[in-house]
């Protein structure tokens, strides 16, 4: 008999697990509670929603995301290779049609001859080998039942997502098509006057926001930092930030604007631009009152507005080893966002290497230590380093993978070395057969 494991939440994580362990021959039952209960994000009954912005971010080597990504590939992951079928222009980023994408893996996850999906909302942790990756919104019931699984605090924080308008309610006349610094053409620009941003940044302040019920605190993780709490901190704080203008000179004036909202293609046909870095929590008639001043935003159609919502996530340095097994009872493993890498692309990584080091332990394997000095062996040493006191959320970035012995001074020369050094190990790793399949 074929051994089985469960998977709880058809996230990037879970999906990412799921293939992986069912790629290794192991038959996977994999609970998702959508359509039966949405999280207050999650819109679609397709399984790897993603739940805010289009984009997987960086594509390049010289970049610690884009290493992550190229290490996934290598390891045939199905989050990779939707989103590589479905990416849409984007600059130096992977961006992607979010509905194709998930589409795209909600097929490959269904018709998998080694998984079955229950679409069920799970309030307890089964028996037998589980992976629990019920992501940043995970429901209250399983919440608590993690909770008292792992007898270690939950953590939570806020985090927000950014409004998307329909294209052909733009104002073209007044948005160019560019890329910073020449990079090709794949964003629309908004250019702003002094005087158009300055009547902007004086809404933006003022405009009410939704009050979060749910916590006592207001702990806002610094990468989704909502445009209007960023605004708040100065006048020219989103000048140097989301609207800032470098490296884009507007045809009309022949100049760089004195700030630039930048909207990312959102679909493949185009259809749908979201706002790159308005992440939000104004109430929803207050983001239709403000962001219309945007030039070329006047008349738009938003066809969803900015959300902000809860974000939870485990003690994992307390409870989880490198294997994002947990100590305490190893037949469990954790996987996504709930351990604390933070992140569409990070998330898929822990699904990637929960995933193999489950197929290992249920098959009486050695766990795999993809080591430090790959960014996917960086985030799991990361999450589960014990010297750890105040664990908080990490994208994955070179201070996390081990440095090189020898000094490089030219930064970006230095992180290609490490992206080098790390596709070798991966391809070492895979030589070694010690991660093949069957
Ligand atoms: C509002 C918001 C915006 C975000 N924006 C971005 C962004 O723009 N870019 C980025 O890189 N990251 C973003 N993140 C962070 C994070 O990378 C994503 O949330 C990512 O989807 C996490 O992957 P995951 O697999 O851990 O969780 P998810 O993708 O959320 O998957 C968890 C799955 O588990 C299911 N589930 C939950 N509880 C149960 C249960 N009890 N029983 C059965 N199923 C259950 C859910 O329905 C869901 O399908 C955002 C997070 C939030 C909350």
């Amino acid at each position: 008999m074929k051994e089985r494991v469960t998977i709880i939440g058809g996230g990037l994580a879970g999906c990412e697990a799921a293939w992986q362990l069912a790629n290794r021959n192991i038959q996977v039952i994999l609970y998702e509670m959508r359509p039966e209960v949405f999280s207050p994000a999650h819109r679609s009954k397709n399984l790897a929603e993603l739940v805010c912005s289009n984009s997987l971010r960086s594509d390049r080597l010289e970049n610690a995301v884009g290493l992550l990504k190229q290490e996934m590939r290598l390891l045939d992951s199905l989050i990779i290779k939707s989103a590589d079928i479905n990416r849409v222009p984007a600059g130096g980023a992977l961006a992607v049609d979010r509905s194709e994408f998930s589409r795209y893996i909600t097929e490959q996850i269904e018709n998998h001859k080694n998984i079955k999906i229950i679409r069920k909302h799970m309030n307890y942790i089964p028996e037998g080998p589980v992976i629990i990756a019920t992501g940043p919104l995970s429901s209250y019931a399983i919440s608590q039942a993690i909770s008292d699984l792992i007898k270690e605090d939950y953590l939570y924080f806020y985090d927000a997502a950014a409004p998307i308008v329909d294209s052909s309610s733009l104002d073209l006349g007044k948005i160019f098509r560019a890329s910073r610094y020449g990079r090709g053409e794949d964003y629309l620009n908004c250019p702003m006057s002094e005087e158009e941003y300055k009547r902007f940044w004086r809404e933006l302040v003022n405009a009410k926001t939704v009050e979060l019920k749910y916590f006592e605190h207001q702990n806002i993780f610094e990468g989704c930092i909502p445009i209007e709490v960023m605004a708040k901190r100065g006048i020219d704080t989103l000048r140097y930030g989301p609207l800032k203008p470098v490296g884009l000179i507007d045809p009309i004036t022949g100049k760089e604007p004195y700030a630039v909202v930048q909207l990312r293609q959102d679909d493949r046909q185009a259809t749908m631009y979201n706002l790159v870095g308005f992440q939000t929590n104004l109430k929803f008639p207050e983001q239709k009152r403000v962001f219309s001043l945007i030039p070329g935003l006047e008349n738009s159609t938003f066809i969803r507005y900015g959300v902000m919502h809860r974000n939870t996530f485990i003690n994992s340095p307390a409870v989880l080893n490198k294997y994002y097994q947990l100590e305490i009872d190893p037949r469990i493993f954790f996987a996504g966002q709930i351990t604390g890498v933070e992140g569409y692309v990070e998330s898929a990584s822990s699904g990637l290497v929960a995933g193999i080091n489950m197929s290992h332990y249920v098959l009486g394997k050695p766990l795999v230590d993809f080591s430090n000095e790959t960014a996917i062996g960086a985030l799991a040493h990361y999450i589960s380093d014990r010297n750890i006191k105040n664990f908080q959320p990490m994208n994955v970035n070179f201070g996390i993978i081990a440095p090189l012995d020898r000094k490089i001074r030219n930064k970006q020369q230095r992180n290609l070395e490490i992206s080098k050094r790390a596709l070798n190990k991966i391809d070492n790793i895979k030589a070694s057969k010690i991660v093949k399949y069957g």
